[in-house]
């Protein structure tokens, strides 16, 4: 725990060092659970954002997206249920004051049997060695069952409890289990009450005839509402999708977990409208789908994970989320879920507008069902952010800081530095500045010593550097490092535009979700 923590430490301390983000009005003291992304972290969320917006709306010929506004006629959200039922149950401390989601503290005290059970693993893999089977010794280990049934019937017991809103039960499990008030210990907790996550507004300049808004709790009603709007300008058959990115409000209960869980944040959500009793081919194939997306930046397949919903949203027939392994564990990173025609019908009926499809193969009009995808940016950025940030050793008792973000969403490619200020050096490292930079983001350094400005580019997470020395006024040759493996080739500047490109163009990346 203790090493979790310290990495987390590093992950928000590194990410503003290097200007990727910074607490939000910090000169005020900052306001709780908002970010503000810097010269390096808008760069990383633009190419993170681009990624999803190109592998859902450039490689679908049946995708397509919109940009809706933030603030949408209050009665979207009487008709999607955020009004009445957009509720997180929330828990005092009685003693420390501190409030919590009691949901989440009852799914932290599960989390413990997983790491129970990761530690039994461990051990095993230890004692057999090569001989060892995972999964069949998760499924006859005697320990791990025990671990696993009861970590089950906990998670269960809860999701019945919310499933039926038995407040009360919830309660009572965080008094059988013992829980205590992570920070201080005490176990003196108030009754759990349901809190509405909307963050409300005005619309006008007159008290009296001002509107009642919401600031969009998520992305997804713009495009429920657009639905006819898109299909028929756009002349769109079922099965097609539309894509949208945006900011969404939330005015979370706690927020302790950094770009994890905030105020205000970014969704990238995709909703995917299909004909009624087809949806649960279309929830599999939209699961694989995305997790090959994640699989293709190369974070490592260990670190994901799928988790299927015991409690359902008031919406769905089916849900899943992609986990992650994020510096304090694995946490939900992004979520499928299977709609149904809930949204739709709601609007038809708050509206009295028709939101129907007609098919002409089936000769009838229906309303689509919706298979969604909704993943949340920022949580993306930390994902990659903090898999990235690695201590590396070098031996000999040195060590360096890289960021091994993934080349095709690193903010600055490629790093040109004169091995000194003099001799033309400096002239001809702009030049090659002035001709990558109508390709990429490139810098210039010049300051301190060569070894020391590679050790600057690791740790902001650069997969290039460019050194121009003598030789290169005579022979038009550099030489380029990787910061991966460090290593180090000579090559024509003429060869500098191709060679970077082959490693940082979505299209390399992108096709990797079709390998496999
Ligand atoms: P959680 O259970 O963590 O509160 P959720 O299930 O309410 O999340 P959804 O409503 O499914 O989340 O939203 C879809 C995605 O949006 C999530 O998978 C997550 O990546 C992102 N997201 C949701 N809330 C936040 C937040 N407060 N800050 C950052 N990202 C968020």
């Amino acid at each position: 725990m203790a090493n979790q923590d310290d990495q987390f430490k590093k992950v928000i301390s590194h990410a503003k060092e290097y200007g990727y983000i910074f607490q939000s009005s910090e000169i005020y003291d900052g306001l709780s659970a908002i970010y503000d992304y810097g010269q390096n972290g808008s760069e990383l969320k633009k190419n993170i954002r681009e990624y999803w917006w190109k592998a859902m709306v450039q490689m679908h010929d049946n995708i397509v997206g919109i940009d809706a506004a933030i603030f949408m006629h209050p009665t979207t959200w009487k008709a999607s249920g955020h009004v009445d039922a957009f509720n997180d149950p929330l828990i005092d401390n009685k003693d420390s004051k501190k409030r919590y989601r009691a949901d989440v503290l009852v799914e932290d005290y599960a989390a413990k049997y997983d790491t129970k059970i990761d530690k039994e693993v461990a051990k095993a893999a230890k004692r057999f060695g090569d001989s060892f089977d995972k999964e069949q010794f998760l499924a006859t280990n005697p320990r791990v069952l025990k671990y696993t049934e009861e970590r089950d019937a906990i998670l269960k017991r809860l999701g019945q409890s919310l499933e039926k809103e038995d407040l009360a039960d919830v309660k009572a499990l965080i008094e059988e289990l013992g829980i205590a008030d992570p920070d201080t210990g005490s176990k003196n907790w108030t009754d759990v009450k349901q809190f509405n996550l909307m963050f409300g507004t005005k619309l006008g300049a007159s008290a009296e005839s001002a509107t009642d808004l919401y600031l969009r709790p998520e992305t997804a009603q713009g495009i429920f509402v657009n639905f006819l709007n898109v299909q028929k300008t756009g002349r769109m058959k079922i099965p097609f999708g539309i894509a949208q990115t945006g900011k969404a409000f939330r005015n979370e209960i706690i927020a302790r977990q950094f770009i994890f869980r905030m105020r205000e944040f970014e969704q990238m959500e995709m909703q995917f409208f299909i004909k009624p009793g087809t949806q649960q081919e279309w929830y599999d194939y939209w699961k694989e789908t995305r997790l090959k997306w994640h699989l293709s930046l190369g974070l490592g397949s260990d670190n994901y994970r799928f988790h299927d919903h015991e409690k359902l949203a008031h919406y769905a027939d089916a849900a899943a989320d992609i986990e992650f392994k994020f510096p304090f564990g694995f946490k939900e990173l992004e979520g499928i879920h299977s709609r149904t025609d809930f949204d739709l019908s709601q609007h038809e009926q708050f509206s009295g507008k028709k939101l129907q499809y007609f098919d002409p193969e089936e000769n009838k009009n229906y309303v689509p069902y919706v298979l969604e995808t909704s993943i949340g940016l920022d949580r993306m950025f930390l994902a990659v952010f903090s898999n990235a940030l690695q201590e590396e050793d070098l031996g000999d008792g040195k060590s360096r800081t890289v960021l091994k973000l993934p080349a095709v969403l690193a903010p600055t490619k490629a790093a040109i530095l004169p091995l000194v200020k003099k001799d033309g050096l400096p002239e001809l490292s702009k030049k090659i500045v002035d001709e990558l930079k109508w390709d990429f983001n490139v810098t210039y350094d010049e300051k301190d010593a060569v070894g020391r400005r590679y050790r600057r580019q690791d740790a902001a997470g650069t997969p290039f550097c460019i050194t121009v020395d003598h030789q290169s006024l005579e022979d038009n040759t550099v030489t380029i490092r990787h910061r991966d493996s460090m290593e180090q080739e000579r090559v024509a500047i003429a060869e500098l535009r191709d060679m970077i490109l082959k490693e940082v163009d979505m299209r390399y990346w992108l096709q990797k979700i079709e390998d496999k």
